[in-house]
């Protein structure tokens, strides 16, 4: 068995403990996140059953796009810059990182261009960390409103990225805080607006993450090895 195979299988484990949680969803996407790594590579996972993979950087995705199997479903998981979106409109299934109302109104336009309606979660700071992207906890509804207008945007749900600590135990809370905002949100019943996925959970903290009800988990090194960059 190869690396990537049994590194997947491990994961696939991991998941199905964690799922005991009562907050666990039924169904989990184990999202390969392929940020450095090699089409070949990528291929080799996709061998092994998975079938989503994200980038974070648009020209990665562009560069890697018609080298990786077809049928597998692409996510941009970074930060878009605006000037971006036109790239990618074509060819991701879903945004995770919907952070400003700039961003929301190019997404629009483009996917309207694109006659497509834009699948995006809303990337939400629970940690409120300086360095990182996302709308504060408290703001979040009222952003979610504002874009929900817009015709050619589908809000699917809520994505966060947990601080970067030892112990995975320590970003529970923060999880638990992102599944509340999403109950919260899906009780307003706003119109246009699902909230059907829960983006939480990398390496370090993807069971943590499950347990508090992640359906999607964003995992790469634990499936291709360390970065070196
Ligand atoms: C790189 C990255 C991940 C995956 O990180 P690992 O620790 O390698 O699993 C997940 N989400 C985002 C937004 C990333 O940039």
């Amino acid at each position: 068995m190869s690396q990537i195979e049994k590194a997947i299988q491990d994961i696939k484990k991991n998941i199905q403990e964690a799922q005991k949680s009562s907050f666990a969803a039924k169904d989990v996407l184990l999202l390969a996140v392929t940020k450095t790594v090699d089409p070949v590579r990528i291929n080799e996972a996709v061998a092994c059953g998975i079938t989503a993979v994200g980038e974070n950087r648009v020209q990665e995705l562009e560069k890697k796009f018609d080298q990786v199997e077809k049928g597998v479903s692409w996510h941009l998981i970074g930060h878009l810059q605006t000037n971006k979106v036109k790239y990618i409109v074509d060819k991701v299934a879903l945004i995770h990182s919907l952070d400003s109302i700039s961003l929301a109104k190019e997404i629009n336009k483009r996917s309207g261009q694109a006659g497509r309606r834009m699948p995006v979660l809303v990337q939400v700071n629970v940690a409120d960390e300086d360095t990182k992207f996302g709308i504060a906890p408290k703001e979040t509804m009222d952003f979610i409103k504002e874009v929900s207008v817009m015709p050619n945007i589908h809000i699917q749900g809520l994505m966060t990225i947990g601080p970067f600590v030892s112990e995975p135990e320590e970003v529970r809370p923060i999880f638990r805080c992102l599944r509340e905002l999403r109950d919260e949100v899906s009780s307003q019943g706003l119109s246009g607006v699902d909230m059907n996925y829960l983006s939480m959970g990398m390496t370090n903290d993807y069971q943590v993450a499950v347990e508090e009800g992640a359906n999607i988990i964003r995992v790469g090194s634990a499936i291709f090895g360390q970065r070196s960059v």
